[in-house]
């Protein structure tokens, strides 16, 4: 029986090495975790959002706790509704490093209209949340796709998803509801079609997660609220995800070690969607 030896094993600590990844709405949150890890993984990475200032200033601060290992972090400004944005990050993005390994489409916005009942729905909340989280992921996908396929490069894209791609909850909004389990759909679809260029495609599924999004546009919602919610749950208790939690779960699925694993949707959320919080 082979076992891995400590050079493997030495090496698995840079498992994403030479990798160029792109991740979106990587300047706050579980993106800019991503971009820290993946960069400590080894990656070339390159961040896209909207936040211009933010996303700057993290790239330095990136760069600075990294230094001993010379890493190669930027940013681009990019609306990921916008094509012509998308298209841009995508050709920036070869023509400076010569390939594109993983994408990693993580931009999301909430919306504003949790807890409101359908007859009040805002309608331009609705579509903006779709046109971000669905269209945005979209042309993430299209874009890298493409140029994955001109490179013949087997690479992997990843959304995050939401437990709310698999089930509707009190308190959160619909729109934002529908568009992750619409994001579940695109995974399932592309890594049927992207699969037979050696293209991964999978999707990652967190329950509450603290970050600015919980925080920002859920102002209503303190901690300790998120925590009872968790209670709820009855597995895990207590457990509200922190940003390095799901982006873990992205090294994995960019890494070599998941080279056989497509269309998943990996679900991070200390097992509540398997009980039934009727019955505590
Ligand atoms: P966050 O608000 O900290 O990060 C989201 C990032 O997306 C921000 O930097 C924002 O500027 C960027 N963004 C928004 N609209 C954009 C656009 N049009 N173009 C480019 N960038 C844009 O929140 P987060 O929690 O890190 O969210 C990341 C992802 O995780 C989202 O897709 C979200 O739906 C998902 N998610 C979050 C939670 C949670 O509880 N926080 C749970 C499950 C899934």
């Amino acid at each position: 029986m082979e076992v891995p030896s400590s050079s493997n094993l030495s090496q698995s600590s840079r498992r994403l090495e030479g990798k160029v990844a792109i991740i979106t709405g990587g300047a706050s949150g579980i993106g800019a975790t991503a971009a820290s890890l993946f960069i400590h993984y080894g990656a070339i990475v390159v961040i896209a959002d909207i936040q211009d200032d933010l996303g700057h200033s993290l790239c330095e601060t990136i760069l600075e706790s990294h230094k001993h290992s010379n890493p190669t972090i930027s940013y681009i400004h990019c609306d990921v509704t916008r094509e012509d944005d998308v298209r841009n990050l995508i050709d920036a993005t070869i023509s400076k490093h010569g390939k594109l390994d993983i994408m990693f489409n993580n931009a999301g916005i909430s919306g504003k209209d949790f807890g409101t009942n359908l007859i009040e729905v805002d309608n331009e909340d609705f579509k903006r949340v779709m046109e971000v989280n669905v269209y945005g992921a979209l042309l993430g996908a299209k874009h890298a796709a493409r140029a994955m396929i001109a490179k013949n490069t087997k690479g992997s894209i990843i959304f995050t998803a939401s437990l709310a791609s698999m089930m509707g909850t009190e308190g959160i909004s619909h729109a934002y509801t529908a568009s992750k389990h619409a994001v579940l759909g695109l995974v399932r679809n592309l890594c049927v079609e992207l699969g037979q260029h050696g293209i991964r495609v999978n999707c990652i599924s967190p329950y509450v997660v603290a970050s600015p999004m919980l925080s920002g546009e859920l102002p209503s919602m303190e901690m300790s609220r998120v925590e009872e919610m968790t209670h709820k749950a009855g597995n895990l208790k207590g457990v509200v995800l922190r940003a390095d939690d799901v982006a873990e779960a992205a090294v994995y699925l960019a890494s070599e070690e998941a080279k056989y694993v497509s269309g998943l949707n990996l679900i991070i959320d200390g097992g509540y969607s398997t009980t039934n919080p009727a019955f505590p």
